[in-house]
């Protein structure tokens, strides 16, 4: 049997293992629902991005990990132990961060909304650079910069107008985007002026996100290619030329069988291809290149284990299996009809001769993990179900709807586990309650 990831397979019992452990036992052990993450693997796909940025980009070019796809204290100390920066979108973030003990001069702070008190607090905790994305924001870095007498480093946050999906030179989709300054409007122009104007701002270059879940084939160097054109303009209007080109994240990861491979080091490889021919042909340097994958880190890093419960049968219309999850824990499905693997964990050498709907335990009809599941008509309440590939925008999108407490996160390492976050508590729930 094929699995989306070869961190998952069988054992001889026909229990579904992840990197190599029974999740039964895990189960048995942690309780469910329950978060499993392999250590192992997100450090091999760090690895897998931070030899390729050796390899390839010029020194000083760092992959930065997008913490929304998945931020608690132990990630950070992860990824920081692999030689990754990080991105991080809010206070919060930089919080867990800088105290996991992250170098917060790796750290990139993004946001098309920071508040004054954001600016403040990332000051105060060391950012090393903030991707700007208005006027309003430069300014507002500017003042606090001043007050506290030091030069705070930015990239801006420019709209350069590709559609990862559509392959539209220029789609207004893009322009009109709520994030960042675009191109085709002057306003990314306007914004550097602005930018370099300032005395307390040091403008260190450009930053774009073109999109999540890509696997068309040119997206990074079409984006590249444009905001490389972009810098060569801003050199010949300005005399200011870029030290740093931030790529943003988005490689897409395999959720189901019918997904592509991605081979990310390739990819990166003609990147940088890419973007040496287009840097020669403007008679430019090379800048510093970053990136800020968050999927590609820990999504295939990760597996959400249920206990079944009722297993309803509605003759001539549709199977249910319930599971004691749901939107609570993994809110992708309803968000965006999300695809993924899933199995009864506990009969992998059954047969799977029915079609079920796996249902969360909220009072929503559209609390469901998946559609038409294949699975054993022998599943029964008390059997672990298995969704796979939930490492990423599960836990960190993870809400206390109908009071329901948070998973724990298990980290499995060579072998053995160990609890990363805490399973919340009805007391850890209510604990803001006067
Ligand atoms: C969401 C996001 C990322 C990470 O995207 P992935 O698809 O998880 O790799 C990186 N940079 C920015 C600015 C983002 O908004």
């Amino acid at each position: 049997m094929a699995f989306v990831c070869e961190n998952i397979s069988v054992n001889e019992e026909g229990v579904l293992t992840f990197a190599g452990q029974s999740t039964e036992e895990l189960a048995r052990q942690y309780g469910t629902p329950l978060y499993l993450m392999d250590e192992d693997r997100i450090r091999q796909n760090c690895r897998t991005y931070v030899n390729a940025f050796s390899e390839h980009f010029p020194e000083g070019s760092m992959p930065l990990f997008a913490g929304k796809a998945c931020c608690f204290k132990q990630i950070y100390r992860i990824i920081s132990s692999e030689n990754m920066g990080c991105d991080v979108v809010s206070s919060g973030e930089i919080f867990t961060a800088s105290e996991a003990g992250m170098d917060m001069e790796k750290a990139f702070f993004h946001g098309n909304n920071k508040t004054d008190a954001d600016i403040k607090f990332a000051m105060d905790r060391g950012v090393g650079y903030f991707v700007a994305d208005n006027e309003e924001e430069i300014l507002a870095i500017e003042a606090e910069a001043a007050a506290r007498g030091i030069v705070q480093k930015v990239l801006l946050r420019i709209t350069p107008g590709i559609d990862p999906h559509t392959y539209e030179a220029v789609s207004t989709g893009k322009v009109d985007s709520k994030f960042g300054q675009a191109i085709a409007t002057g306003q990314a122009e306007e914004i550097t002026a602005l930018t370099l104007r300032q005395e307390h701002v040091e403008l260190a270059g450009f930053h774009c996100h073109v999109g999540s879940q890509v696997f068309a084939e040119d997206v990074f160097e079409r984006a590249s290619d444009v905001m490389l054109e972009f810098i060569a303009d801003m050199n010949a209007k300005f005399g200011y030329m870029a030290g740093c080109l931030n790529l943003g994240g988005g490689y897409g990861v395999r959720y189901v069988d019918s997904d592509p491979y991605l081979y990310i080091a390739e990819k990166i490889g003609s990147v940088a291809g890419a973007i040496k021919r287009k840097c020669e042909s403007l008679d430019i340097p090379v800048p510093v290149i970053c990136m800020e994958p968050g999927r590609s880190i820990v999504a295939d890093a990760g597996m959400t284990l249920y206990t079944a419960g009722s297993v309803k049968k509605i003759p001539g219309y549709k199977n249910y299996v319930s599971v004691d999850g749901g939107m609570t824990d993994n809110p992708r499905y309803a968000l965006y009809k999300s695809s993924y693997s899933c199995y009864n964990a506990s009969r992998m050498n059954e047969e799977a001769d029915m079609e079920v709907t796996i249902g969360g335990r909220c009072c929503e009809s559209g609390d469901l993990i998946q559609l038409d599941v294949p699975m054993p008509s022998s599943t029964e309440r008390g059997d672990i179900i298995a969704v796979c590939t939930t490492g990423a925008y599960n836990y960190s999108m993870s809400s206390n709807y109908n009071r329901i407490p948070r998973p724990a996160v298990v980290m499995l390492k060579s072998g053995s586990s160990y609890v990363a976050v805490r399973r919340e508590t009805f007391e850890d729930v209510a604990a803001q309650d006067i």
